[in-house]
């Protein structure tokens, strides 16, 4: 192991403002756990974005080291849970936030936080998934267990579908023989989503248009929501009886103004994803689901690789909305 690694790392002034560079650390400044990673890649997140540009009050002390997901291979292990060598996955755990992260060549965390990398997914592939593909996957799995099935009547509406999340629900979900409903504010993205097995496309003014009732056309058999806002509260209102949406994030808006009408009266379900602190046997089932379930073929479409000197840059364009797929970064690049 050398003695040193490089980061990307985050500092913040006396005004608060917060700017990175990169920079060569000796191994005594990481973080004191029992597992040591040679990270080979990260993956850019709404969350990243955040915490790049120093939204959220997300990170607590600085100097920083962002990346809350990465892909590598153990190098120690001492409490012996992994051998040297292991591949393994980490998201969540807030890792990356109050914990340094993956836009660094090395990282220490607790193994508890790792998971093995599933047979059948290379490292590229998983952090092409990443935080993004654990929570489709976890959003699947829930309107799974309240009754959703591929034979559920209606179509299943992925919002913010072409931001990371929604990309990986839409190949999963049409792959499992789903219609899926993506509802997008690009125009441009169309034949992008429709490539990954969208059945229709739904706008984003469409969904956010203010319905004449508490209660609209039962319309969805289930959703998965990656915007909140206005259009989560509008889309309860469409869900058929007893469907249920599962509500993944914010990108559209911290608010919720929902009536209650559509639980009362269709027993709709609001289901919370929380990938961050999910347990450690649904974090497996559900990577093991991925690299089994997910068409491989259709994550090139949806992932890029992009070395770590440009993740400042791109965490710009993710919170402007303007970043499509999934953004792998190559923290060795
Ligand atoms: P991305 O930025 O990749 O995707 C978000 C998508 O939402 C955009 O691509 C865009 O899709 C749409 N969007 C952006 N701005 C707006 C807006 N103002 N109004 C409506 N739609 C908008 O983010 P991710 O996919 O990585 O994450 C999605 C959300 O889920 C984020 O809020 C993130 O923080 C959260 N998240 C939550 C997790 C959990 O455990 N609960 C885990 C991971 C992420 P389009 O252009 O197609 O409309």
């Amino acid at each position: 192991m050398t003695d040193t690694f490089r980061a990307l790392v985050l500092d913040q002034d006396d005004a608060g403002k917060v700017s990175a560079s990169l920079q060569t650390l000796g191994n005594d400044r990481l973080p004191d756990a029992d597992t040591t990673v040679a990270v080979k890649y990260s993956s850019l997140n709404y969350k990243d974005g955040m915490i790049l540009n120093g939204l959220g009050k997300l990170v607590r002390d600085y100097p920083h080291i962002p990346g809350v997901d990465f892909v590598g291979v153990v190098e120690s292990c001492v409490s012996g849970a992994f051998q040297p060598g292991d591949d393994v996955i980490c998201t969540g755990w807030r890792v990356g936030e109050v914990w340094w992260g993956g836009f660094a060549t090395r990282a220490r965390v607790k193994s508890e936080w790792l998971v093995p990398l599933p047979k059948g997914l290379d490292s590229v592939q998983a952090m092409g998934l990443g935080t993004a593909g654990l929570t489709a996957m976890l959003a699947l799995m829930a309107l799974e267990d309240h009754g959703l099935t591929p034979e559920s009547e209606g179509e299943v509406l992925v919002t913010g579908a072409s931001g990371g999340v929604g990309s990986v629900a839409v190949a999963l979900l049409s792959n499992l023989g789903y219609r899926v409903a993506a509802g997008t504010g690009r125009d441009s993205s169309h034949d992008y989503l429709t490539g990954l097995g969208a059945a229709s496309l739904v706008s984003r003014a469409e969904l956010e248009e203010t319905p004449r009732g508490p209660l609209s056309k039962a319309r969805w058999s289930g959703a998965i929501d990656n915007v909140g806002g206005k259009i989560l509260g509008n889309l309860l209102s469409s869900l058929q009886p007893g469907a249920s949406c599962a509500a993944v994030g914010n990108a559209g808006g911290f608010t919720f103004e929902a009536s209650v009408l559509p639980f009362l009266l269709r027993g709709v379900n609001l289901l919370g994803i929380d990938s961050v602190a999910c347990p450690t046997a649904r974090r497996v089932t559900a990577w093991n689901r991925l690299a089994a379930e997910l068409p491989m073929d259709k994550l090139g479409a949806v992932a890029e690789v992009h070395p770590l000197s440009e993740a400042p840059a791109l965490g710009k364009r993710i919170l402007e909305g303007a970043v499509r797929g999934r953004t792998v970064i190559d923290v060795n690049a």
